[in-house]
């Protein structure tokens, strides 16, 4: 750990080296500031490396109002840092330092080189620039005794805690008096114990329609690709419903997913079995769960079935219900939901309500985006105001 001595030597104390640490940190430093960023781990940005599967989906081109929409009904605390520090800025922080950048069909911006690292490289080279001092493997324990720093803490939430990000942050800010939001996993997988389930691991069923029912009433409907895995289901889509459906359960909803698969017309298929029609209609995996339900028709011709037998199978392909019990632990998602209350932060600033001189920034906040390179831009631009703020507190 530093000394007494050598903190009070710097102006900003950065804890937490991760893309809200890091912007945090060279901002600061950029407006002037002399700046100590402690890292708890070997290195910076353990967590973005993972990002978008490698490949870092930094930003969205999505305005202004779609940004906040995307975080629910938190989402308007970020309109001051989004206005400041927005996604076309953020685009051309990368531009301007030669990494460019590309957007994809649906509105995802990444490196053009798909490579993660080259963004780690272009954070850690503006830190150089301005001559950020990086202390590695600096775990901080408590923010008292900092000297007469200002203090961002960028410790990130709870997930995958082998980058580093432990939710040690929690307990400064409590340490400092403020409202943790209890914490849930974020944009994550979910559990499901329908007895099919294991048949179905490893099957993708591309650009579904997918219907969220709480307690037997339909309360959401998405269009999106869906993987089944050994314990549940998972994909894009599931992660962006993930947070309702977390909340229902915990207040103990039933909850169950309902896919449409798109019954086809029996009068095409009237010389076929029923198990025939599956097999024309389903993947494989799948055929075979609806041969096991129907198993007492299986051979008889479609042309055959009763109304009320045709009714029966067609009703179970357009909602084929999937019974979900929970969802994979925090250390598994992909953010954290929940953290240090709004309530209690300058949104104009990111300092503290409660404490003079000690700002928040990134996931430690209660603040949780969709998919699609929200919760960056989200990290990189309060990172950016808590940076901005504090050197001007500092050295004004
Ligand atoms: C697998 C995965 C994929 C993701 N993909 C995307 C994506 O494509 N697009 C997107 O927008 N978001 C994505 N996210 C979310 C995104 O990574 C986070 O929102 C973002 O990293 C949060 O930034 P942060 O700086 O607040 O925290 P973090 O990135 O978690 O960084 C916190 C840092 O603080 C350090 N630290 C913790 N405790 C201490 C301490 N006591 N002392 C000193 N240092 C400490 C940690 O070691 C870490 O370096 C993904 C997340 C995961 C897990």
């Amino acid at each position: 750990m530093p000394t007494h001595k050598t903190k009070n030597r710097f102006d900003i104390i950065v804890i937490g080296g991760g893309p809200a640490g890091m912007m945090a940190a060279g901002r600061g430093a950029e407006r002037g500031a002399k700046v100590l960023l402690l890292e708890k781990t070997y290195r910076l940005g353990s967590k973005l490396l993972l990002t978008g599967g490698g490949h870092c989906n930094i930003t969205n081109n999505a305005n202004i109002d779609e940004m906040v929409a995307a975080f629910g009904k938190e989402g308007k605390f970020l309109y001051r840092a989004l206005t400041v520090f927005s996604n076309k800025d953020l685009i051309g922080f990368f531009e301007s330092r030669g990494l460019k950048m590309r957007t994809e069909p649906d509105g995802r911006v990444l490196p053009a080189s798909g490579r993660a690292e080259a963004v780690l490289a272009v954070l850690r080279a503006y830190l150089k620039a301005n001559k950020v001092t990086i202390l590695h493997n600096n775990p901080v324990e408590s923010i008292k005794d900092m000297g007469a720093a200002k203090i961002i803490v960028a410790t990130g939430g709870k997930s995958y805690p082998a980058t580093g990000s432990t939710g040690d942050g929690y307990k400064m800010a409590k340490q400092a008096g403020h409202t943790i939001v209890p914490l849930s996993p974020g944009l994550s997988a979910l559990v499901s114990n329908s007895p099919f389930i294991k048949d179905l691991q490893g099957l993708t069923l591309k650009d579904i329609v997918i219907s969220v029912i709480i307690d037997g009433k339909k309360k959401e409907e998405e269009k999106g690709d869906l993987l089944f895995t050994h314990f549940g289901v998972s994909g894009p889509i599931i992660l962006n419903l993930s947070g309702k459906i977390i909340d229902a359960l915990s207040n103990k909803s039933k909850v169950e997913l309902a896919l449409n698969l798109h019954p086809e017309d029996f009068s095409f298929f009237g010389s076929k079995t029923v198990s025939q029609y599956f097999k024309k209609i389903l993947p494989a995996s799948l055929s075979l769960v609806f041969e096991k339900i129907h198993s007492s028709i299986l051979n008889k011709k479609c042309g055959t079935l009763s109304r009320q037998e045709r009714e029966t199978i067609a009703g179970h392909l357009a909602a084929f219900k999937i019974a979900i019990i929970g969802s994979r632990p925090i250390e598994e998602a992909t953010i954290t939901r929940g953290g240090v209350s709004l309530k209690e932060i300058n949104p104009r600033t990111m300092e503290s309500k409660l404490v003079k001189g000690l700002y928040f920034c990134g996931e430690i906040l209660d603040l949780a985006g969709l998919t699609g390179g929200y919760n960056l831009q989200e990290a990189f631009s309060t990172g950016y105001l808590a940076g901005e703020s504090a050197a001007f507190a500092a050295i004004s």
